[in-house]
């Protein structure tokens, strides 16, 4: 088996799993009490089948997107429930051939009326975070989100709609090319490392978004709350700033 088939079927044992199927589908029984369960196991597995298909293709139609083609399609995207409690969609704005992106988590309520990321008061604080490295918005810096709609009640967006989203953003990151990335907050951070470890724990150390340098640190909505932790934030730039010397 490929690595690709490996994910694959690790994908359709998870969905199978909790679908509540997979016992049924390892069920040896051949009576009759028994086929009705093997029978529905083997549609579900069929099913589960044609959406990773589904997935997939949709997955690769993305990867060859060109920008406009990349931005009609998020401005389409019915791929999650997001996309039924928007107004409008956030792309992503600033420089196409950026050497910095930064990745927060998802549009607010001021960002999902305005169709862009980061307007409101944590945005900005992001320009002034930008601007203390001496870096402004639009200017070699692209700002994008893990999600492209606006979650509900300013919610965390769920795995599902970041996964749904995320072919978006990797796209984004293959056209920009950005040296570095910088993964504002938990979500960001999580979603594009792939991990469920703490801020804290990322923080300061090198990490990687297919072959791209990426540094973690606090969301400046957090840094509004919690204005102790500004000095760690100056310490994560300084670490972004000379991380970018060298790339
Ligand atoms: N918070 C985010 O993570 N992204 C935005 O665009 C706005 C607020």
């Amino acid at each position: 088996m490929t690595v690709a088939d490996n994910s694959r079927w690790a994908r359709r044992t998870d969905i199978l799993r909790e679908l509540g199927l997979t016992p049924l589908w390892r069920a040896k029984g051949t009576g009759v009490p028994n086929q009705a369960p093997v029978v529905e196991a083997v549609s579900a597995e069929r099913t589960v089948s044609r959406e990773i298909a589904a997935t997939e293709d949709r997955r690769s139609e993305i990867s060859r997107m060109g920008w406009d083609q990349l931005e009609k399609s998020v401005e389409g995207c019915i791929a999650c429930p997001l996309s039924r409690s928007r107004s409008r969609t956030v792309f992503g704005v600033g420089d196409r051939n950026a050497d910095w992106l930064y990745v927060g988590e998802g549009p607010g309520v001021e960002e999902d009326a305005r169709g862009e990321p980061f307007v409101g008061a944590s945005g900005k604080l992001l320009d002034n975070i930008l601007a203390a490295i001496n870096l402004k918005r639009g200017r070699n810096v692209y700002i994008a989100n893990i999600v492209k709609c606006r979650p509900p009640g300013n919610r965390n967006p769920t795995l599902e709609e970041a996964q749904e989203c995320e072919p978006y953003l990797a796209r984004q990151i293959e056209l920009i090319k950005p040296k570095l990335i910088i993964a504002l907050g938990k979500v960001a951070a999580q979603n594009l490392l792939h991990t469920d470890a703490t801020i804290a724990s990322l923080r300061g150390r090198l990490h990687e978004y297919s072959g791209i340098t990426v540094i973690v640190t606090y969301h400046p909505a957090y840094l509004l709350r919690t204005l102790a932790d500004k000095a760690k934030v100056w310490e994560d730039l300084c670490f972004a700033r000379s991380t970018m010397e060298n790339l």
